[in-house]
């Protein structure tokens, strides 16, 4: 929108990249990010993980280790999920990092891409200095709406934006995971390295707790039965 003149001029928009995207969201950053800078738009991409596997997934406070990802493990029989500190790491802290590196001493009015079926996501920053404005919440668009202003201008929708790993991510999502051959590769390498890394306990990707490689992603017409309707492709879940 800024790019086409729908919204005022920005000084960046900034990209924050955990190293561990979609190839496919790369492929579309590839494509898409000389088209911003044509249309005077500065893309700026920060990261915050770096390192090896176990310097990206494992911290340690006070003497004891944690891992990063909300990542699952077996306790009384039941599934129970980690805290995250991830998006704080991953993508909260860069953008600030570079925000207070580059502002001047000025104020920040800081804009988020959240769609209206997120709106309860919205925040007021936790600093003075910066304000937050939520653009796609001020014109009342939902994430269809988004894309059918994209669609309109020719512009190609994006992947949606998730690690490959994410343990949020439902089985459709694995099931896309696995349909990219590079990401499933890493998704893998993830999970077998975060499985021991506080013995006795066992970490999974998934709320199955099972490896990735042990998850039925088939779907129903896979296993013989007929599709009676035909859906969004997720209530088979
Ligand atoms: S996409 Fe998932 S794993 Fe990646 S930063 Fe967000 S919550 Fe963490």
């Amino acid at each position: 929108m800024v790019a086409l003149g729908e919204l005022e001029p920005v000084d960046a928009a900034i990209h924050s990249d955990t190293g561990y995207e979609s190839k496919l969201t790369y492929e579309f950053a590839e494509r898409w990010t000389g088209w911003l800078t044509s249309h005077g738009v500065r893309v700026v991409t920060v990261k915050g993980s770096s390192g090896t596997l176990g310097e990206l997934f494992h911290t340690t406070v006070a003497g004891n280790r944690f891992l990063r990802i909300p990542a699952f493990y077996e306790k009384d029989g039941a599934s129970v999920i980690m805290a995250r500190q991830c998006t704080t790491n991953w993508k909260l802290v860069p953008v600030r990092r570079w925000i207070a590196a580059n502002r001047n001493k000025q104020p920040v009015e800081q804009w988020i891409g959240i769609s209206l079926d997120e709106i309860e996501r919205t925040r007021r920053a936790d600093v003075k200095y910066i304000t937050n404005r939520f653009p796609l919440i001020e014109k009342r668009m939902t994430r269809n709406a988004c894309m059918l202003w994209l669609e309109r201008y020719g512009i190609e929708v994006p992947p949606k934006s998730a690690c490959i790993f994410c343990p949020y991510h439902n089985k459709a999502g694995w099931v896309k995971t696995k349909g990219v051959p590079d990401d499933w590769r890493r998704a893998v390498e993830v999970d077998e390295h975060i499985r021991d890394f506080d013995p006795p306990l066992k970490t999974y990707l998934t709320s199955y707790l099972k490896p990735l490689t042990e998850l039925d992603l088939s779907t129903p017409e896979e296993k013989g039965q007929m599709n009676f309707f035909d859906c969004s492709g997720t209530c088979w879940l």
